[in-house]
């Protein structure tokens, strides 16, 4: 169910790898570039290196800023173009061969990533989180490497086997099904083949290291474990779908959309039922601030999470009611570009202060501001 938010650059940033790079760097055009990444200004930075890679191309320091800048963007496709050319201008650049592997294993390239993080572990052979990190995409790659495939168009489906053979078939029908449905609400379809990996519970758990509660997940890929599923198809179904609409919606808004939204529009497509969950916010008298359910729920309980998942439905449901589908559109659209929610709202006439305190009022709960 969560959407399993690896961004490769950001936690780069975090780990300080941009800040020593960025000290190291002479040049004007790079620190300028790296600042601005520091900042999470991606759009200032990828016109930075882009404006200094015209003039040195083969820079690999510029390719690896301009490589981050475009996965801050959303724009993986490019990330890694850039970064592939940064590795290959400067095989010692292991920030730039750390960036690639973890984009390239969350485009499903498995071969690519381990082949990456080898080569850094053989410049860094005492890096223990690289080594770790390599163990498991070997590990995955090993389970993978016995898995058959299913393709056409717009899904590749991964199995093990022919007793999985039957429901990777159902699996295509049900996404076929709701991928127009979920088109045309989101007024646009990836192009890209949207990869889905069908594995044993404990895969599952071994592979993505979700939280026990996680019946499916989606980093790039949808990732489902088959654990009871064809005792109860429904509910393999609605999960699918779930995860469906992550990776449309992802495919359109690469970045930027706040994860009640996120998870709220997966869950209207499973479909599930927003005027239960008003009325279970309501029962409880919970609203939590919409900001805290900003970045992904995969960090919360149980019982936490079950809330936040509630309260995700029941705003995105009274969102899409309000703006409908070319709305919804326009927004996502203005979110992947760079705006918050609050400035993307506005476009409808409303602010996202009214907007919130609309929801918390229809479920009851004291009015936000008179909490704090
Ligand atoms: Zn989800």
């Amino acid at each position: 169910m969560p959407i399993f938010r690896r961004l490769a650059a950001a936690a780069l940033i975090a780990a300080g790898l941009v800040c020593s790079l960025h000290a190291q760097s002479s040049d004007p055009a790079a620190e300028r570039g790296f600042a601005a990444l520091q900042r999470g200004d991606a759009d200032a930075a990828a016109a930075v290196f882009q404006s200094a890679l015209a003039l040195r191309p083969r820079d690999a320091v510029l390719l690896y800023g301009a490589g981050l800048a475009a996965n801050l963007q959303g724009r993986d496709d490019d990330a890694a173009r850039l970064l592939k050319r940064a590795v290959e201008a400067e095989p010692r650049l292991t920030p730039a061969a750390l960036a690639l592997g973890e984009i390239a294993y969350r485009r499903g390239d498995l071969d690519l990533a381990v082949r990456t993080y080898e080569q850094v572990l053989a410049q860094a052979p005492s890096n223990l989180a690289v080594r770790a990190r390599l163990d498991a995409w070997r590990a995955e790659a090993d389970v993978e490497g016995r898995f058959e495939a299913f393709k056409d168009d717009r899904f590749t489906i991964m199995f093990s086997g022919p007793a999985q053979h039957q429901l990777a078939a159902h699996a295509t029908k049900t996404m076929g099904a709701a991928f127009f449905k979920i088109a045309a609400a989101l007024g646009s379809a990836p192009s890209a083949p949207i990869r889905v990996v069908l594995y044993t519970e404990r895969q599952f758990q071994d592979i993505t290291g979700a939280p026990e509660w996680a019946g499916g997940g989606f980093d790039g890929q949808i990732r489902m474990p088959l654990g009871g599923a064809s005792q109860n198809l429904p509910e393999f179904d609605r999960v699918l779908t779930h995860e469906l609409t992550h990776a449309m919606v992802h495919a359109v808004a690469p970045r930027n959309v706040p994860a009640w939204l996120h998870e709220g529009l997966a869950m209207r497509f499973e479909p599930h039922d927003a005027a239960a969950a008003r009325r279970m916010l309501a029962d409880a008298h919970v609203f939590v601030p919409l900001a805290s359910l900003q970045e992904g729920f995969t960090r919360l309980n149980a019982v936490q999470a079950a809330v936040a998942y509630e309260e995700s439905a029941f705003a995105a449901s009274v969102l899409v009611d309000r703006i409908g589908s070319q709305g919804l559109a326009a927004l996502l659209q203005d979110l992947s570009a760079g705006q918050t929610v609050e400035q993307a709202i506005e476009r409808f006439g409303f602010t996202f202060a009214a907007f919130e305190s609309d929801l918390s009022r229809r479920v009851g709960a004291q009015p936000l501001a008179r909490r704090r």
